[in-house]
């Protein structure tokens, strides 16, 4: 089933996700929901609280084939490299805008898989600042948050306008 993703400045993309105590039928049907939805937007990655779900759960695919599903449960960035890259970002709640986030080049995560096995994944790329931007959902933060002020309400007043226009539609 295809959910409705929260599009920026939505509040609800602020809030902290609570991480998941069992891994059962409920939570693998929100993954596979929250995988259908990524596909369909066109998205390489989302995060359940961006589908309005408070729940520790991402889901990932950056393979050009689209055919490489990752699910993460309770994803924890364990390990990092010290270098950062600077990689153009975008988000499925901030629709059209794309802009350059600092991120660690390399990263280790572990988490639960649908089965709610423990697994780990080593990073870098694309998967890596994938990753690291699913995660920073969970906690409420919005890729925005990096860029300037200024940037950020240019972004704002843009997405509310766009917004209220499709309101009145
Ligand atoms: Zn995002």
């Amino acid at each position: 089933m295809k959910l409705e993703i929260l599009c920026y400045p939505d509040a609800r993309l602020n809030k902290i996700a609570e991480p998941v105590l069992q891994v059962d039928e409920r939570i693998a049907q929100l993954a596979d929901d929250m995988l259908e939805t990524m596909y369909d937007a066109n998205g390489v990655g989302l995060a359940a609280i961006q589908v309005n779900v408070q729940e520790r759960v991402i889901v990932v695919d950056v393979s050009q084939t689209r055919d490489e599903p990752l699910v993460l449960i309770n994803p924890q960035i364990v390990e990092h490299s010290n270098t950062l890259i600077l990689h153009e970002e975008g988000c499925l709640s901030v629709p059209d805008i794309y802009d350059d986030v600092e991120r660690w080049d390399w990263v280790a995560v572990e988490a639960l898989d649908k089965q709610g096995k423990s697994f780990r994944v080593e990073a870098d790329g694309l998967l890596a600042v994938c990753l690291q931007h699913e995660i920073d959902h969970l906690d409420g933060h919005v890729f925005v948050e990096y860029l300037s002020t200024l940037k950020r309400n240019r972004i704002r007043t843009k997405l509310l306008k766009r917004a209220r226009e499709q309101g009145k539609q």
